[in-house]
């Protein structure tokens, strides 16, 4: 089985190259050159398109098992797929949490069976979540797990959190930490400002998330231990890990495309589509999160797909729950917010949203280089279009960019050297 891909513009980390054919024979790439002659059977013409290494995403929320009527592995990955991912890792605030040995295989095995896209597993830091009893992290990591993390809560303990690095460290897996101080959250459901102070909502203090990652930092600095801080959405952040990683501390961390695109104003009208944790923040805190995306202090883009069904979300601001779906707007967001804007280069573009995220995992990244599984991913950069509930592929209708005309549109999916979409 070959397919041959025609006349794209390739981009990867360390190039963009246009004028490219890619021969893929029985899902290795074979051959990336000029005017490829060969025969295939599939041949589709990308002139005008771009390829990049599938991307892979470190921060999924697939809700499987346990919250299977907001999202399931097979809709999930649907859904990954669709927005060029190759791969994800999943967060373990399941039911039953990701903190045993059974789960962390059923999520392998359930994603392997409709092959959509490759699921990871995030362990959790702590049974049950619960933020007390570390996990058998040596365990997890040999049955698939590729990372611990409590997501949706922080490690309030400042103690369990040095056990956990330290423990995690020798396990050879990283930490990610949702980074939040729940009494500085003090109740409140938006970021603190005037939007809060104009529609009369409680607001969160962006010292609650930039607290917790301070602590994080000083407890890596002072085992010399690898910590990973997920989703930062303020200025402060960015400051604090470009000063944590001038200093040598081993930390890496993420941001998310609406921290990047959308500022607290999302908010007015009491759009619950606009309600997430971190909270949205104000446009210096959009402007800092892209500087430090331009200078290597934030070293991934995650999305932090995040799933909930419509009863959850049209409801009172107050009591709607946090998050938005991501995976299938992920590309366009930063094509469109950080590419067409000149912010960004095509092969940062790639880094963060390829390369990075796999790295920081510890697992292979999609190449766009003969000889490896083809795992790639062909966008058209000038498509615009508008995501709608209809036009959703995952099973929740939860997106703040219903509405919004974006940019980038992934067309062509390749993953494990079989086409998946066209
Ligand atoms: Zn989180």
């Amino acid at each position: 089985m070959n397919i041959l891909l025609k006349n794209l513009t390739i981009v990867t980390k360390d190039s963009v190259t246009e004028g490219q054919d890619i021969l893929i024979t029985d899902g290795i790439i074979a051959k990336i050159g000029i005017n490829l002659t060969d025969s295939a059977d599939t041949v589709l013409d990308c002139t005008g398109k771009t390829a990049f290494p599938s991307f892979f995403d470190m921060h999924t929320h697939m809700r499987d098992p346990g919250f299977t009527y907001k999202e399931d592995i097979e809709t999930g990955t649907k859904a990954a797929m669709h927005g060029g991912f190759w791969g994800v890792a999943a967060m373990p605030n399941t039911n039953p949490v990701t903190d045993n040995v059974p789960v962390v295989e059923y999520i392998i095995n359930k994603a392997n069976k409709f092959g959509y896209a490759k699921v990871f597993p995030v362990a959790a830091i702590t049974k049950g979540l619960e933020g007390k009893e570390l996990t058998e992290m040596m365990e997890l990591k040999a049955h698939g797990a590729v990372a611990v993390s409590d997501d949706g809560k922080p490690v309030s303990d400042s103690n369990t959190m040095r056990q956990a690095l330290r423990y995690a460290d020798m396990a050879g897996m990283p930490v990610v930490c949702h980074s939040e101080d729940l009494s500085l959250v003090n109740g409140g459901v938006m970021n603190e400002g005037a939007t809060a102070d104009r529609l009369g909502l409680r607001g969160i203090t962006r010292a609650a998330e930039e607290a917790a990652i301070a602590r994080e930092i000083i407890l890596a600095k002072s085992y010399g231990v690898p910590v990973h801080i997920t989703h930062i959405s303020t200025k402060g952040s960015v400051e604090l890990i470009r000063n944590a990683k001038k200093e040598g501390v081993k930390v890496t961390c993420d941001t998310c495309p609406h921290y990047f695109s959308l500022t607290d104003e999302a908010c007015e009208g009491y759009d619950t589509h606009a309600k997430m944790n971190p909270p949205l923040r104000e446009a210096f805190d959009v402007a800092a999160i892209i500087e430090g995306l331009q200078d290597g202090t934030i070293d991934a883009i995650a999305t932090d797909h995040a799933p909930h069904h419509f009863d959850e979300k049209k409801v009172e601001f107050d009591h709607a729950l946090n998050g938005i779906i991501g995976l299938e707007t992920s590309f366009a967001v930063g094509c469109t917010y950080l590419y067409k804007t000149g912010k960004i280069t095509l092969s940062k573009l790639a880094e963060l949203m390829a390369d990075t995220p796999c790295n920081i995992l510890n697992i292979e990244p999609a190449e766009m280089k003969e000889g490896k599984v083809a795992n790639i991913t062909v966008c058209d950069l000038n498509e615009t279009w508008m995501p709608t509930p209809e036009n959703t592929v995952s099973k929740s209708k939860n997106s703040p960019y219903y509405g919004k005309e974006l940019t980038g549109k992934v067309k062509v999916v390749i993953t494990d050297g079989i086409l998946k979409l066209h």
